[in-house]
C-alpha cells in the first residue's frame, strides 16, 4: 500500500509517496520489522495526516544542507520536500515525524498576552467555531530500539521559552533535558504506535504546559493528566 504525504512550499504544493525502504534505511527497528513501519505510517495517515515521516539527526529535524528545509523519504532517497537534493544519512541518522497539534486557547491575560510572540515566532492561532486554538510544531523521534524503548516527543526550545515553560528538566512542568516532554512513567511505555502516543500523551502535556502559560500552578496543571 502507497502512502502519500504533501506540504506546502510557500503557495506550491509538494506531494510524493513515502518511501518506506529509504526511511528503514535509517532504522534499525524499521529494517528489521518493515511491517512495523508501514503500520506506523498507516496510523499517522489516518490520525495525523499533515504529519511528515522525516530524517532526524541527534533528537532534531536533519535540514536540506542546500535550502535548510525538512528532508523526507521519497523516490529512493532521504531529500529534502523542497528542492529534492539527497541527505546524509550517516552518523546520528533517525526516523522522526514533524508536525502540528492544535491546542485549545482559554481567555487567560496571562496567555493572551503571550500570543503575539508566539505568532511571530511561527505559532499561529486560528479559530474554529466560538473556541481558539494555538498551533503548536512538535518532533517525535523512534529511539532505535522501539518499540521497546519510547519515542522522544520535543518542543522547540522558543516555543518554551514563550510560554514561560522552561526547556527542562523539571519534574513540576513533566519535562526531560533538551524541550523533551516527560510523557510516561518509569517502565509504563508498552510499545504504543506515535499516532497513540500523540492521542493519548503528547495533546494531554501540551494542554497542561498551555494552562501554565495562562498563569495555572504547574502541580494544578498536571492533576489528573498523563502520570
Ligand atoms: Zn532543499
Amino acid at each position: 500500500m502507497s502512502h502519500t504525504q504533501h506540504r506546502y512550499i510557500g503557495a506550491h504544493e509538494r506531494e510524493w509517496q513515502v518511501d518506506l525502504d529509504a526511511a528503514a534505511r535509517v532504522a534499525p527497528w524499521a529494517r528489521r520489522a518493515p511491517a512495523l513501519l508501514e503500520g506506523e505510517v498507516a496510523a499517522m495517515a489516518e490520525h495525523f495526516p499533515h504529519w511528515l515521516l522525516a530524517l532526524g539527526r541527534d533528537g532534531a529535524p536533519a535540514l536540506c544542507g542546500a535550502c535548510g528545509e525538512t528532508v523526507v523519504f521519497a523516490a529512493g532517497a532521504a531529500r529534502c520536500v523542497a528542492c529534492d537534493t539527497p541527505a546524509e544519512t550517516s552518523a546520528g541518522a533517525q526516523l522522526m515525524w514533524v508536525g502540528h497539534l492544535p491546542t485549545l486557547v482559554r481567555p487567560e491575560p496571562a496567555l493572551e498576552a503571550r500570543l503575539p510572540s508566539l505568532a511571530g515566532a511561527g505559532f499561529p492561532t486560528f479559530a474554529a467555531g466560538a473556541a481558539r486554538y494555538l498551533l503548536v510544531m512538535l518532533t517525535l523521534a523512534y529511539p532505535d530500539e522501539w518499540p521497546h524503548e519510547e519515542p522522544a516527543v520535543r518542543y522547540s526550545p522558543r516555543f518554551l521559552d514563550l510560554i514561560g515553560v522552561g526547556a527542562g528538566p523539571s519534574g513540576a512542568t513533566h519535562m526531560l533535558s533538551g524541550g523533551r516532554a516527560c510523557l510516561y512513567a518509569y517502565a509504563q511505555y508498552q510499545g504504543a504506535g506515535v499516532a497513540a502516543v500523540l492521542q493519548q500523551r503528547a495533546v494531554n502535556h501540551l494542554a497542561s504546559l498551555i494552562k501554565i502559560a495562562g498563569g495555572t500552578p504547574p502541580a494544578e496543571a498536571f492533576i489528573g493528566r498523563i502520570h
